[in-house]
């Protein structure tokens, strides 16, 4: 059995097959291929001094459950640290100022309404426009629908353009007009089906969940929205691919894989080659392909011409982060919270910024704040043609526009993500559908990772486990 891409899909594959294996009592022999020279792939923490520095993700929701879970299996859950307490709030930079998101929102949904009314974020009839959907009728949309047209028709123009749309490319540096609610926020699909309204929907289920007592803190220590690891989100990667090899995995790194061989079928076991950059030859029975769908691509391609094409039609976004260190001294009462958006409205180079050290304290020396930047995405990509120097030059005219910071920073550094980030298009779920389709004749080959089913770190980690489990069913019934 092979993995192809050590990121936290291919690593979590590996160890969920382990357990599951363990559990239906299959012998297992594991390999795991990597190209780069380290595990984690996106997620890519290194340390300067005692400054913390995240070049990919810095952190996960908690409340999609496979994070967390995973961190306990590995013995990782008293590592685990809960943003700061005594920092409070994110902003929105909108017409010239940094604006308070306001208090009660649940998922971009808002459940109060004075915090609303008192934040300035959105004028009076634009608040009064997103009240609406307590009183528009509930709408069928046949087929996919964009994330912009559904949150223009529930909340109006302005709620949109001010306070979805940044809050949506914070996450996927996608152009809202693009991206498919269908495999973004389903759950919204659900709320207006069932309630006509995503406030009514979303009060509901705050009410049930209140009533069933989910909303109790629950045995273990409570957790706030997102989390991190103390010493950095690698720690998680690295404990894992320590497990992994530990539990008997074959784990080679600095490995690329450049095709893979027709399959020749003998009484019903497909065996794969996998060639590699090296010259070396992995065989195996199964396949797990755990890289960027463009990766995927090509190796797919001499078997299923089909199956490629839908591969090459998942797009990717380029983006960067730029993480800047300042004297905290140096840095004004401006800069509390835990940072802020920008809407796409608003024409700027940056998405978002991170107070990183005010939201998670470990990763700066006290005397230190540690600011990180996002650049890029769909349609905002022209800064990214700057080299570094220029781009921490633009960065920090950024800052002075948008947030004030006139002092100059003690580090900087940049980190560019080549389409780092996958975009869920109208029509990704049908995609996807097709794909499997044209995947299905050839036995023992999984696709996993961002490109499919959730970007977020928790829901790589499901996908992972997922197709551990299709592998083991499909093991279970070769053997039977
Ligand atoms: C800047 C940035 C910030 C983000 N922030 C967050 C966040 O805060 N929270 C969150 O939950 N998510 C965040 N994400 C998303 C999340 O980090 C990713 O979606 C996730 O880590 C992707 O994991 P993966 O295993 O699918 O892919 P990858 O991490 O891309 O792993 C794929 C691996 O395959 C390897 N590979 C590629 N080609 C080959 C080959 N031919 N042979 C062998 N190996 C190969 C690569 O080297 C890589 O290690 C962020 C992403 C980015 C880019």
């Amino acid at each position: 059995m092979a993995i192809v891409g050590g990121g936290i899909a291919g690593l979590a594959t590996a160890f969920a097959l382990q357990e599951q294996a363990g559990q239906a009592e299959f012998p297992l022999s594991l390999t795991v291929i990597e190209a780069a020279a380290s595990w984690g792939g996106k997620i890519a923490t290194h340390r300067v001094g005692d400054l913390v520095i995240e070049r990919g993700p810095d952190s996960f929701l908690s409340q999609k459950p496979a994070g967390l879970e995973l961190c306990a299996k590995l013995g990782l859950s008293d590592r685990i640290v809960n943003t700061n307490p005594s920092e409070k709030g994110a902003f929105v930079y909108s017409r010239g100022k940094l604006r308070q998101l306001p208090e009660g929102l649940v998922l971009f949904v808002p459940s109060k309404l004075g915090p609303f009314l008192r934040s300035g974020l959105l004028s009076l009839p634009g608040i009064m426009r997103m009240g609406a959907d307590l009183a528009l009728p509930r709408q069928h949309v046949k087929g996919d629908e964009s994330l912009a047209s559904f949150f223009r028709r529930r909340f109006g123009a302005e709620a949109f353009d001010r306070l979805i749309e940044p809050l949506m490319a914070g996450i996927y540096a996608g152009d809202a007009e693009q991206m498919s609610l269908r495999a973004t926020f389903p759950r919204f699909i659900e709320l207006e089906r069932k309630h006509g309204s995503l406030i009514r929907g979303m009060l509901a289920s705050r009410r049930k969940a209140a009533f069933s007592g989910q909303a109790a803190p629950s045995a273990g220590p409570r957790r706030t929205m997102f989390v991190t690891l103390k010493d950095g989100m690698d720690e998680l990667t690295r404990a894992l691919a320590g497990r992994v090899e530990q539990d008997g995995a074959g784990l080679q790194l600095g490995r690329r894989v450049t095709a893979l061989r027709a399959p020749s079928v003998r009484s019903k076991v497909w065996t794969y080659d996998l060639m590699l950059e090296d010259g070396g030859v992995v065989t195996a029975d199964v396949v797990v392909l755990a890289v960027p769908a463009y990766v995927a691509a090509p190796l797919i391609r001499p078997h299923s011409r089909p199956a490629a094409e839908k591969l090459e039609a998942i797009p990717y976004a380029t983006t960067a982060t730029a993480s800047l260190a300042y004297a905290a001294k140096d840095l004004g009462p401006q800069v509390r919270g835990f940072g802020f958006v920008v809407p796409r409205a608003e024409q700027r180079d940056l998405i978002a910024a991170t107070w990183t050290s005010l939201k998670w304290p470990h990763r700066a020396p006290p005397s230190q704040t540690l600011i990180r930047c996002y650049l890029g995405g769909v349609g905002r990509e022209q800064s990214l043609a700057l080299n570094d120097e220029a781009l921490l030059g633009r960065v920090k005219e950024e800052l002075r526009a948008l947030a004030g910071i006139t002092a100059e920073p003690a580090y900087a550094e940049v980190s560019r993500w080549d389409r780092g980030m996958p975009q869920y298009t109208i029509g990704h779920p049908s995609r996807l559908e097709a794909l499997q389709v044209a995947l299905n004749p050839y036995k023992g080959l999984y696709l996993t990772g961002a490109a499919y089913r959730g970007v977020g770190i928790p829901d790589c980690i499901k996908d992972g486990s997922d197709t551990a489990a299709h592998i083991v069913r499909y093991l279970t019934e070769r053997r039977a």
